[in-house]
């Protein structure tokens, strides 16, 4: 059968309905597909002509001049699955569509997919959602230090207690409101660390604005308006825009999560949390879904030993 037309624009459902409506078939699955990872047409990888058609029953394209077959599902999300992509489509949808995240139980019922179906491709899109292209924040951005777990008032200046993480903090001053915002796990807040998460998240030659701590000094990359704040209770008054977002934060922690939190998935936790903050205002949560489909088309698959050193790189994120 001849390739889908690529100049269709993708559905673009409204609902949960629309959604199974559109993408109800593993031919419209495969469309949307080939659409995400071929925006301009597919071309055959071997002799550029742009002619193919697609195996009725495998997922191949074969190109009509010489012949070569392609996988438009090899090095995506979906690669290698035994689930139907119908299903698939489903649960990366439910998973991204629920604006502040959906439970295993749900999950499991909407899909209807086993648990561990449904724990694998949670996992899948996070890799997807911390191994998409970010975008250095830019212009004015407040930082700070914020520790969650336990209380506030247990914390002794900067030095952490049990069963608590640094988080730095990094949010983009909109006009005095929240623009796009950076979360990191930090193993201290010495001016290694901080240096380390600033020079990642911060566009050169943006001004950060943080409560005039030591570890900020001596970035030269970035114009540092440091304001400094003698007492910590205070803090919110200075750096509003990161305090709210740590209250927002420190609220989904504990609704969620009871307050606790496993060291191994803290960094994940942080990258799902920052990935729907990022996008709490888009008007259409089903473009999430295009976005996605986009990143986990453009991602080399995830083989089982990246899933290793993603777990090493999380645990790394371990708190003492
Ligand atoms: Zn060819």
């Amino acid at each position: 059968m001849p390739l889908p037309d690529l100049l269709l624009e993708l559905p673009a459902p409204e609902s949960g309905f629309d959604f199974d409506n559109a993408f109800s078939t593993r031919e419209a699955c495969l469309a949307a597909i080939i659409k995400a990872r071929w925006p301009e047409g597919f071309a055959c990888p071997e002799c550029g002509h742009r002619t193919a058609w697609l195996h009725r029953r495998r997922p191949i394209i074969e190109c009509a001049d010489c012949g070569r077959q392609t996988s438009p599902l090899a090095g995506t999300l979906f690669a290698n699955t035994k689930l139907p992509l119908p299903k698939a489509f489903k649960l990366c949808y439910l998973i991204v569509a629920a604006k502040s995240g959906i439970s295993m139980l749900e999950l499991t019922r909407q899909a209807g997919v086993a648990e561990a179906t449904a724990t694998l491709w949670k996992r899948k899109l996070r890799f997807v959602m911390a191994g998409r292209g970010k975008k250095p924040l830019s212009g004015t951005i407040e930082t700070d230090e914020v520790v969650i777990g336990g209380r506030d008032e247990e914390t002794q200046g900067r030095r952490l207690g049990p069963n608590k993480a640094l988080i730095v903090v990094s949010v983009e001053d909109d006009g005095g409101k929240c623009g796009r915002v950076r979360l990191s796990a930090v193993d201290s807040a010495s001016g290694e660390d901080l240096r380390r998460v600033v020079g990642k998240h911060v566009k050169p030659g943006s001004t950060l604005h943080t409560d005039g701590w030591n570890g900020y000094r001596g970035m030269p990359e970035v114009k540092h308006e440091p304001d400094p704040v003698r007492d910590p209770r205070k803090a919110h008054v200075k750096l509003p825009l990161v305090h709210r977002v740590a209250s927002l934060l420190k609220r989904h922690i504990l609704g969620i999560l009871h307050g606790s939190w496993h060291p191994e998935w803290l960094g994940w936790l942080l990258e799902e949390w920052e990935y729907r903050f990022n996008r709490r205002k888009a008007a259409r949560r089903p473009l999430l879904f295009e976005r996605l489909l986009g990143w986990g088309v453009e991602m080399r698959v995830p083989t089982r030993k990246d899933w290793h050193d993603y777990t090493l790189a999380a645990r790394e994120l371990r708190v003492t």
